[in-house]
Formats: C-alpha cells, sequence, structure tokens
C-alpha cells in the first residue's frame, strides 16, 4: 500500500479501495487472466476491473505489483472445532480418528472447546487467504455447544456456513428436538451471505428403513442444504446414494465429502441430480476413505469444491489442496495408463481448473456463485493478493494457475479482503484477536489433556505401528564386504 495509508487504523474505513497494478485471476465464465490490472472496491462490493482506473477522491491504494490477485478461496468442508486439537491426530487412520471423536473422547468437548477450536480455525481460514468456509460442525451435542460455534464465527470478519451436526446422536432424533428449531430460528432464520446454514449428517448402511429420512425431512422443511459424507471405504457408500436417490433428497445444493469409493451408479445419480462433491485429497490419500475421484469425477462431469477436512491431521490450506489435488489425479492417470502399457504425453487436468475448483466450483456448491467466486464488477469483494517480494518463490511469474497451485503458499499471502473489507494487509492480520484465540485454545487443551490423562493423550496421538515383514533378498552386496575387510586389514598394517 502507498504511504501514508498504508495504516491498519485507517483499511477498516469505508473508503474505496484500490488494488493496481496485479495479475488478475477474474475466474469469470472466460477465466479471463489480466495483467497488470487494477481492482476497484467500493463498500462490499467490486466496482471495476480493469488497466489504470479513475478512482474516486480518498481511495485507499494496495500496489500489487508482482503479485496475484484472484477470488478469495472457498474451504467446502472443514471440521473447525477440531483445530483445538491441531496435529494430534498426524499418524491415525480415518479408524483412529472415529475410535477418539466418536466413541472415546468427542463428548468430553464443552462449549468453550467448540469456541476455541472454531475461533481459531476461522482466523486461520481468513489468514490463508479462505475467505469463505463450511464449518462442517458435528460435535454439536447441544445447543449450548450451537452457540458457541456460531459466535466464534460471528466474531470472525471471514464468511462462513455453519453446517450443523452432532455424532453423538442419530440425526433423525437431533433434529426433531424443540432446542435445535429453536436455534435454528434464533441464530439462522436471519441467515445473510456472511453466515449461511447447512444441516450435516452421513448415511450409513446401518438400517434399511431408512431413519435418515426425518432428518433429511427436516432439512428440505427448513430450506436448507444437506451436506454428507458419501463413498468412505467401509463406511458410507452406494446404499446411502440409492436410498437418498429413491427417496427424493439428492438436490443440486447437496454436497456430497470425499465420495471416494463409489460406483459408476452412484456417480450417475449424482450428476444427474446436480449435486457436487467436496474433495479433501491429503484427507483421501491419508486417511483412507478411497482414491481421491477427481479422476473419475471428470468422466461423469460432477462439479468439485475442494476442502480440507480437518486440522487435527492437515493444514488449513487450500494451496496444499489444489497440490495434492492436481497431483493426485494425474498420479492416477499414470497408473491407469501403465497399467495398459500405456504413456500419458499430455495431461488432461490442468492447473486452471483446480484454481477454479478452489474457487468458483466452491462458491457454486455453495450456491454462492452470483456473490463471489470471481472478480467481476457487483459481486461481493472476497479477493486474495498472492504477492511476497521477499521470496525467491514468487517470480518470475509465467503461468500464473501454476504459480499458484505449484510456487506460491499460505505464508505468500498479501491481502485478504471480505466482503469489501481488508481482514488481512502486508502479511498481519488486520482487527482480528490472536492472542485471544491462543488462550483459549490453551484452555481447551489443558483441559483435554486432565480428562484424558497423560497415557490416554500420548497414545492417542501415537498409534501402534503394524510390524514389517523384510522382504528376502537373493541378492547379496558382497563387494561392500570385501572393501570393507580390505580397508580393515590396511588399518591394521
Ligand atoms: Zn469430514
Amino acid at each position: 500500500m502507498t504511504a501514508p495509508s498504508s495504516q491498519p487504523s485507517e483499511l477498516d474505513a469505508s473508503r474505496p479501495l484500490v488494488i493496481r497494478n496485479a495479475t488478475v485471476l477474474t475466474m469469470d465464465n472466460g477465466h479471463h487472466v489480466l495483467e497488470g490490472a487494477d481492482v476497484l472496491i467500493s463498500g462490499e462490493r467490486i466496482a471495476e476491473v480493469g488497466p489504470h482506473l479513475e478512482v474516486p477522491e480518498g481511495t485507499m491504494e494496495i500496489d500489487g505489483t508482482g503479485g496475484i490477485l484472484m477470488p478469495g478461496m472457498i474451504d467446502t468442508h472443514r471440521h473447525m472445532w477440531q483445530t483445538a486439537m491441531r496435529g494430534y491426530g498426524a499418524d491415525w487412520t480415518l479408524t483412529q480418528y472415529f475410535v477418539w471423536n466418536y466413541l472415546q473422547w468427542g463428548k468430553s468437548f464443552r462449549p468453550q472447546d467448540i469456541y476455541a477450536g472454531n475461533l481459531l480455525s476461522a482466523i486461520e481460514a481468513i489468514d490463508a487467504g479462505v475467505t469463505t468456509t463450511v464449518d462442517w460442525s458435528h460435535n454439536l451435542q447441544t445447543t449450548e455447544h450451537a452457540d458457541a460455534a456460531a459466535d466464534a464465527l460471528q466474531e470472525v470478519p471471514g464468511r462462513f456456513v455453519l453446517a450443523y451436526g452432532n455424532i453423538q446422536a442419530a440425526p433423525w432424533e437431533w433434529t426433531a428436538t424443540p432446542e435445535f428449531r429453536d436455534f435454528v430460528s434464533r441464530r439462522m432464520r436471519a441467515s445473510n451471505d456472511m453466515l449461511g446454514f447447512q444441516i450435516a449428517f452421513d448415511v450409513p448402511p446401518a438400517s434399511p428403513d431408512f431413519p435418515e429420512k426425518a432428518a433429511f425431512e427436516v432439512a428440505r422443511d427448513l430450506g436448507v442444504p444437506v451436506t454428507t459424507h458419501a463413498g468412505v471405504w467401509k463406511v458410507t457408500g452406494d446404499e446411502g446414494i440409492r436410498l437418498m436417490y429413491e427417496n427424493g433428497f439428492m438436490t443440486p445444493q447437496t454436497i456430497y465429502v470425499h465420495s471416494a469409493s463409489l460406483s459408476p451408479d452412484s456417480y450417475n445419480r449424482i450428476a444427474a441430480t446436480g449435486g457436487t462433491v467436496s474433495l479433501s485429497t491429503e484427507s483421501e490419500q491419508s486417511a483412507g476413505q478411497g482414491y481421491p475421484p477427481t479422476w473419475k469425477l471428470r468422466q461423469h462431469e460432477i462439479g468439485v469444491s475442494l476442502s480440507m477436512d480437518t486440522s487435527v491431521w492437515w493444514s488449513a490450506d487450500l494451496f496444499s489442496a489444489m497440490r495434492a489435488t492436481l497431483s493426485a489425479d494425474r498420479a492416477r492417470e499414470h497408473l491407469e495408463a501403465h497399467n495398459n502399457d500405456e504413456t500419458v504425453t499430455n495431461h488432461r487436468l490442468r492447473a486452471e481448473e483446480v484454481v477454479d475448483w478452489a474457487t468458483r466450483g466452491g462458491a457454486r456448491a455453495l450456491g454462492l456463485d452470483s456473490v463471489v467466486g470471481s472478480i467481476e464488477p457487483g459481486k461481493k469483494a472476497d479477493l486474495v493478493l498472492i504477492k511476497n517480494d521477499a521470496s525467491p518463490a514468487m517470480f518470475p511469474v509465467l503461468h500464473p494457475y501454476g504459480h499458484v497451485v505449484f510456487q506460491a503458499q499460505r505464508g505468500d499471502v498479501h491481502t485478504v479482503i471480505v466482503n469489501g473489507r481488508v481482514v488481512k494487509h502486508d502479511h498481519h492480520l488486520v482487527g482480528t484477536d490472536l492472542a485471544k484465540a491462543r488462550q483459549v485454545v490453551e484452555e481447551t487443551v489443558e483441559y483435554l489433556k486432565g480428562e484424558l490423562g497423560p497415557d490416554a493423550w500420548a497414545e492417542g496421538m501415537h498409534p501402534e505401528i503394524p510390524a514389517a515383514k523384510r522382504l528376502d533378498n537373493p541378492y547379496t552386496y558382497r563387494e561392500a564386504e570385501a572393501w570393507q575387510e580390505a580397508a580393515a586389514s590396511d588399518g591394521a598394517s
């Protein structure tokens, strides 16, 4: 930003704001890339995009020279409450995750612990350029927990969607309570494009009489979308999709998370009903839901958005999601080709499309495509400036989409704007209380350590490593032995 308007105290002012001379990835329908362009923001919206814009007197300026300006990234599935346990499950499989959260310790989380995780996760999101995040909040055991989750989301100047869930009870039970209805009318009736609402639950093939039907009917009655973990190896699968389809609950608003272990028939049902898949590639690769399915989704023309799932394992970093997703898709293309004794000579999936999934794809999935997801006049101003003059990885910028996917990282996020408001500038958060988040998260960690005790705490973090059988090797490296013997006798002489 040009002096003297670079002071953070002035960034909240209701003055227009212009970002000058950036490489702009508009992500509009034509995916236009504008070199040396300006973007003018007035109030909550993008007013104008183009070179050398004339701006009103008193407009604040941010210098985008050398930077890439793109729409704010959108994460369509993140269990934000788990950020209080950041990194704890780095070595987990899905089995350990289920045991720890669903069976053992998830119910220990109090409302203030949900608040702590959500607050930190929300701040982390905007810091990393993720301007919209779906909080897949599946530990709302009481509406006090839900109020705590919503309080945290409303305290941070990002755009959020609260996806209400509760793994400690059946969805047809908790959606039927008067407390749940009361929460929805108190907190979500007046929901706006800064805080949306979904209902979050899964459909395991536990019961053929489809008790989840009642929860779907509540969602339909409230007019809100359902988001569901579908196609999770040995947990949810084709049977759940079939029941949803035959009962008329698959809609264009439905978000199917992972969708990694499904038959072609299930993908056909998703495609035919216009739903989208939220892909968490790092999660699918590491936890075991199934191979990240973009290579199949592309064939079925199913819309894709990206997500990071949970910071109990992974970061909340969509650069990482884009990189992992493009790599996993290409790895699979090579593998399939090699199995047929063929060679992939041209990649189908391009960096450009993955940037689309991280921005516009999320907006489409959330029904926010007319609001955010691209840099076009009239849309809400959710923008990320990727620029880092101190980084040797930020020049030259030759292939802007490729640069975003394979070169840039969250440390290069210079400025973040949400709903026209600067929430990060010159690599520093603006108007966000990180110290408070640190304090409440420390309190939660101390409390949980006390609840578990030192043994369970350590066991939970370090699951057993299965015994590995060393393979027989018919070869022996005798030359090395001979050399060592010769060296030993030389030394002795
Ligand atoms: Zn999940």
